[in-house]
């Protein structure tokens, strides 16, 4: 196996993702026995799905790298624990129209696509039912008139699914649409591809973004420093340098990011590449992600750590989605949560 790594096309990227467990223990060296027949029991729950250029960036060898638990199905998904539920965030009840999610009062989630490029395993969406809640090309017009309804909201968020999934020409589409409506001000991206697949930031991409109306963020998603290889710094840095905002979630998972060390190197090398740490989430109390969930207490700790280690600007907020909120929830100290 090399190391040299040729862009490649992301769309073709796209069409030869990793889907099968044996096929990426191989990959890494791993002896599938322990590992195997746990992955496939757990993935015909929530599919493996990790894009090649992804798993370059895991250990060979390394049956704990923080990378590959984050993807690889695992037999402790299958247990029942109690509060760990399949819509913890109530989002069924949140939807108004298809691929619409008004929850917070500025700002809109617009769903254009149920794909990933990646299936994290303690996404809270592991459940959600996707397919039957996108819009149809003519649904347009009800979300304009949403829109229209509800003049308090000046920012869009295409959020997933991964709406970096879909095609430059189907995001120009919408782009183009929300353009036309004086009210939205801010289009938010919201979005891991660039992360497991960073040539998906083309030239193309940038061009389109940086040429819109519109104030632009983009939100990835990298949860270890280790996600953060050159090629992935260099693209991102493509969009900072055309003045599009990029700010980087990422969730508190045990295994992989529950270190004050990891944690610092994350914000450092985010900042390197001129992204800024925006959020960092508790764990969503999905159905099957329990073995990904910290104490309080070790929150708490890691929490304190950080912001005595980092300057304010590189420390996440640390929050919580809660059902029904206005906003998502901030934490700190352990009695706030
Ligand atoms: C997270 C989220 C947003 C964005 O919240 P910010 O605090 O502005 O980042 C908007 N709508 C919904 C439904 C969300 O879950
Ligand atoms: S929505 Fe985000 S966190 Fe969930 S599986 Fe897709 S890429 Fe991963």
């Amino acid at each position: 196996m090399t190391y040299l790594y040729q862009e490649q096309n992301w769309q073709s990227q796209m069409s030869d993702l990793i889907t099968s467990p044996q096929e990426l223990l191989e990959q890494l060296q791993l002896s599938p026995t322990e590992l195997l027949s746990g992955a496939l029991l757990a993935s015909e729950q929530f599919k493996l799905r990790v894009p090649r250029a992804f798993v370059k960036k895991m250990e060979i060898g390394n049956a704990y790298d923080p990378l590959l638990l984050q993807v690889l199905p695992h037999h402790l998904e299958l247990e029942e624990h109690e509060g760990f539920v399949t819509d913890p965030l109530g989002e069924e009840q949140a939807n108004q129209l298809p691929g619409v999610l008004h929850k917070y009062k500025s700002r809109f989630l617009l769903t254009l696509t149920g794909a990933c490029a990646v299936h994290c395993r303690y996404c809270f969406r592991r459940h959600f039912p996707y397919q039957e809640n996108l819009p149809k090309n003519d649904d347009w017009l009800h979300i304009k008139h949403y829109l229209e309804q509800h003049p308090e909201i000046n920012e869009v968020i295409l959020s997933g699914g991964d709406p970096l999934t879909l095609s430059n020409r189907k995001l120009a589409l919408w782009i183009e649409r929300l353009e036309s409506l004086a009210q939205v001000k801010i289009l938010r991206i919201h979005s891991r591809v660039p992360i497991v697949i960073p040539e998906r930031i083309d030239e193309e991409l940038v061009y389109l973004l940086k040429n819109s109306r519109l104030r632009v963020i983009l939100v990835v998603h990298a949860n270890h420093a280790a996600e953060l290889d050159a090629l992935t710094c260099s693209k991102l840095s493509m969009l900072v340098k055309e003045q599009i905002l990029v700010l980087n979630q990422a969730v508190l998972l045990k295994g992989v990011n529950n270190s004050t060390s990891v944690l610092i190197e994350l914000s450092q090398r985010l900042f390197e590449a001129g992204v800024l740490p925006y959020y960092l989430h508790v764990l969503d109390k999905v159905k099957g992600a329990h073995h990904f969930d910290l104490h309080t207490n070790e929150i708490d700790d890691i929490y304190r750590e950080l912001l005595a280690s980092l300057p304010g600007y590189l420390v996440p907020k640390l929050v919580r989605e809660i059902a029904g909120e206005k906003n998502k929830t901030p934490l700190f100290g352990a009695s706030s949560f």
